[in-house]
């Protein structure tokens, strides 16, 4: 445990019982649906309204445990973007539930292959997703909100 002492304070919350290292993160996916209580007995960085930072007691990392469908889902654990990230204004919605979002518009419209048109949205330079008019991220944006899509980061786009 000496080599953690220098991010003093962090690892308070470590359970004496686990050895560093011995919990599954590194072969954690980008996110999962949590299906044991485990992660939501971890120490909380942060709480927002429907997320937290959590940080596992076993080898310290950060994650983000957020119920991206309010009441009507459960919990799902995300690796933060940037990874790392110990607050929930550092956090990038977009990238950090992207893979989640994605797999929820999968459900629900089939694979999302590229189209050779572009994107309807003026001044969009990515490709239309096959039976839409509109780009992943412009999908996204429609269904969850901006926020959480890569247009947030566009200029020039106030259409949604
Ligand atoms: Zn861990
Ligand atoms: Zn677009």
């Amino acid at each position: 445990m000496r080599i953690f002492a220098r991010f003093s304070g962090i690892f308070t919350g470590v359970n004496p019982n686990q050895t560093p290292g011995s919990c599954p993160c590194h072969t954690r996916p980008d996110w999962a649906r949590i299906t044991d209580d485990e992660p939501l007995t971890w120490a909380v960085l942060e709480s927002g309204e429907w997320e937290e930072v959590r940080q596992c007691p076993g080898c310290g990392v950060n994650w983000l445990v957020t119920w991206p469908d309010a009441l009507e889902g459960g919990a799902i654990l995300c690796r933060p973007r940037p990874e790392g990230a110990d607050r929930l204004r550092l956090i990038d919605r977009g990238e950090t539930l992207r893979g989640y979002l994605v797999s929820r518009m999968e459900e629900h419209m089939g694979d999302l292959k590229e189209d050779k048109n572009r994107c309807a949205i003026a001044g969009c330079p990515r490709r239309a997703i096959r039976r839409t008019q509109y780009c992943l991220d412009h999908l996204i944006a429609q269904r969850y909100g901006r926020q959480l899509s890569r247009v947030a980061h566009d200029v020039d786009d106030d259409v949604l």
